[in-house]
This record gives C-alpha cells, structure tokens and sequence, in this order.
C-alpha cells in the first residue's frame, strides 16, 4: 500500500498514512477531525529525502539560523548604540 500524505483542514496537521488507494477518508491523528485532504504535492517531505539531500538542508538551515542570529546581535548593538534600552 503506498504512503499519502495528507492534511487536516481542521487543525492543519500534516500527516502520512498508509491507506489503500481507494481509502476515502482518513481521520486527523491530531484532533481526530476527518476533514482531511490527500496532498498531491510530488515534493517528498524532509523525513524521506535521500541522505545527501537531508544533510544539505540541515546544513543550510543551520547556516539560515546562524545568519539569523547574526541579524539580531546587529540589531542589539545597533540599538544600545542609539541609547535605547532592549
Ligand atoms: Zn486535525
């Protein structure tokens, strides 16, 4: 049986399930809701990515938080420079 991914309309949960292809519907893990909606994105989500390209995105990410603290201590600085406090 092939893995869906599917999405709550209820609580916006995104989630994978096993179901038979003709499964109709499939209740929300989350909040039981079976207002769910089959995505029919061809993008694998990150968990089932090959190897290589999961490790390039953890790195970009980190790179991504890293700028971003960067950002915020520029930001800080800049503030105390102009006297104001945090
Ligand atoms: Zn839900």
């Amino acid at each position: 049986m092939p893995i869906y991914e599917f999405e709550c309309e209820g609580c916006g949960a995104v989630f994978e399930e096993l179901v038979a292809a003709r499964a109709t519907v499939v209740a929300c893990p989350e909040c039981g809701s079976e207002r769910t909606r089959r995505l029919m994105s061809a993008l694998s989500p990150p968990g089932r990515m090959p190897r290589g390209a999961g490790v390039r995105s953890d790195e970009s990410r980190r790179r991504e938080r890293e700028a971003a603290r960067q950002d915020r201590m520029g930001e800080s600085r800049k503030r105390r420079a102009a006297g104001e406090k945090p």
